[in-house]
């Protein structure tokens, strides 16, 4: 899961970045208004937490002009106490779901986790591929009824996987969505932690789910 978050007050960037983190996302922060739509625009994301009032450009011209060039995005508004009109016209321009400060991280987690169900039309936080069984809300990970334990990236990284079965996603891909845009694309994190969850996943099965596209990038088999 990666989640974009457009906020210019560092008290609440600081608390949530490091509260989505602990959960296990991705978070990349934008502390005004350009930026976040620069990052908007140019990456994809799970979600966009944005504030409305930003220094450059407000959430609302960043949510509009979203919209507008057709960007379907889950955004969730930020809106101080009393800024009712705005949330309105937030919900009317295209915001799925808005928060009022001061808020609580599980309430936004809980929205974060609501809003990514609905737009990858899953009612049931479980995916599956074979038999490999992936529990999104308690990070249970099961092959043929057996737990296997994993580590918050290679979490992602398999969760990132099973989203799309038979895809090829290249190296980059893996990189901006499981360790995030910063990250030196020459770095053979991405091939590693591969190997890893390979050893835990597929190790000692007939059927290997996690396939590998020469000079592509990797896949999860498709059933
Ligand atoms: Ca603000």
């Amino acid at each position: 899961m990666k989640v974009l978050l457009v906020e210019d007050e560092k008290k609440i960037s600081d608390f949530v970045v490091r509260g989505l983190k602990e959960q296990g996302y991705v978070v990349e922060l934008a502390e005004d208004g350009e930026d976040g739509y620069i990052h908007a625009t140019s990456q994809s994301y799970d979600v966009i937490v944005l504030d409305i009032m930003l220094p450059g450009r407000d959430g609302l011209s960043i949510l509009k002009s979203l919209r507008k060039s057709g960007n379907t995005v889950p955004v969730i508004l930020v809106t101080a106490r009393g800024e009712l009109d705005e949330r309105l016209e937030g919900l009317n321009l295209g915001a799925d779901d808005y928060l009022t400060k001061p808020f609580y991280l599980d309430e936004l987690i809980a929205r974060i986790q609501a809003l990514h169900r609905r737009s990858s039309g899953k009612s049931l936080s479980m995916m599956q591929v074979g038999d490999l069984v992936v529990n999104l809300s308690t990070r249970e990970v099961r092959r043929d009824g057996e737990l296997v334990e994993l580590t918050t990236r290679e979490f992602n990284l398999l969760e990132y996987l099973m989203r799309s079965p038979g895809r090829v996603l290249t190296r980059t891909q893996i990189l901006e969505h499981v360790w995030g845009y910063d990250f030196d694309p020459s770095t053979n994190v991405v091939d590693v932690c591969v190997q890893r969850l390979r050893k835990k996943v597929d190790a000692g099965h007939d059927v290997h789910l996690i396939e590998t596209v020469r000079g592509a990038g990797y896949r999860m088999r498709k059933e």
